[in-house]
């Protein structure tokens, strides 16, 4: 029988990088900085740290600098704010990144909006948003572009095609609605709300599933031929005892799509490259 192609986001996000790579000795060649990115930690989060470790490590592969910021968490909102004033104003630095979740007592918006929008390589600026729904350019947040760049590699022209993308959040479901809006996609945004998603589901030709909601979509919600894009990660105990990761989506069930990205390796590798992608482009525009 047919079986849906795999999409590889492990081999794409190594050739974003390479690219990025050949980006980041150009600029330095064409005597630029080199493009560095800072990344702040505030507080002690085991798994915030091991994805500020990777961020970094990434940085090295690409021949990118990478500062990093760990403060306690008993800093206050005060003293996170003056070091964004600070990095904003440094040369050397080209995109700002504050690891989320901060500490309680600390206002997550009014540090965000503290970033200079040009630095925002998370692309959750006020400004990069409104630059994203009007077309007008600005930095794309890494994980829904991700996603658009695991698309484009099975369909570049995705013009005309019917979208449906499951979750409304800020960091995933709006953003990549609204990219796929840009590329002429006549998109879907479902959410906890909708009413008859498998039917929904069922018209799409692409599906791009950001809930969190383990293996929610089933084989009967995926019309033949439809590309599915998986967002979703979540750690279950598998049948042996042990955890192990799955999407949103039933993997093995929607094998009469066209393509389908597995989890992991799928959307999970391509945040960081596309982070490291939004720096030399900062780097590029400043
Ligand atoms: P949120 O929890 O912020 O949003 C989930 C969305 O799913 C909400 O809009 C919610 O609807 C919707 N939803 C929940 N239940 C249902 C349902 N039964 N039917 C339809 N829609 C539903 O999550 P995020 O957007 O932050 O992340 C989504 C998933 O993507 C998570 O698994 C996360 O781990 C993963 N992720 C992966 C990344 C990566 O690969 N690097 C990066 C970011 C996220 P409502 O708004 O009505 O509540």
């Amino acid at each position: 029988p047919h079986m849906a192609e795999t999409i590889d986001g492990r081999a794409l996000a190594r050739s974003i990088d390479e690219q990025t790579k050949a980006e980041v000795e150009a600029l330095v060649a064409a005597g630029h900085n080199r493009p560095g990115l800072t990344v702040i930690l505030v507080g002690d989060d085991p798994a915030s740290d091991v994805y500020v470790r990777h961020k970094v490590k990434a940085c090295d592969r690409v021949g990118m600098r990478s500062t990093e910021h760990r403060l306690p968490a008993s800093t206050t909102q005060e003293e996170l704010l003056a070091l964004i004033d600070r990095v904003n104003a440094s040369e050397h630095v080209h995109g700002i990144l504050v690891q989320v979740p901060l500490p309680g007592h600390i206002d997550e918006r009014a540090v965000i909006d503290a970033i200079d929008p040009a630095k925002d390589v998370d692309g959750f600026h006020p400004v990069n948003v409104g630059r994203l729904s009007t077309g007008t350019g600005g930095i794309w947040p890494c994980t829904p572009h991700g996603c658009i760049k695991l698309l484009q590699s099975v369909e570049p022209d995705v013009e005309g095609l019917d979208a449906l993308v499951i979750g409304r959040s800020n960091i995933v479901g709006k953003p990549v609605a609204m990219m796929l809006t840009a590329l002429g996609c006549t998109v879907t945004i479902a959410h906890s709300k909708t009413r008859d998603l498998p039917g929904k589901a069922r018209q799409a030709d692409i599906i791009v599933a950001a809930t969190g909601i383990p293996e929610m979509v089933k084989g009967d919600w995926v019309k033949e031929g439809a590309i599915v894009i998986d967002v979703g990660i979540t750690r279950i105990e598998g049948k042996d005892g042990k955890d192990r990761l799955v999407g949103d989506v039933a993997f093995e069930e929607v094998q009469h799509a066209r393509a389908v990205t597995p989890v992991p390796g799928g959307v999970g590798p391509m945040t960081i490259a596309m982070l490291l992608a939004n720096t030399v482009q900062a780097a590029l525009s400043g």
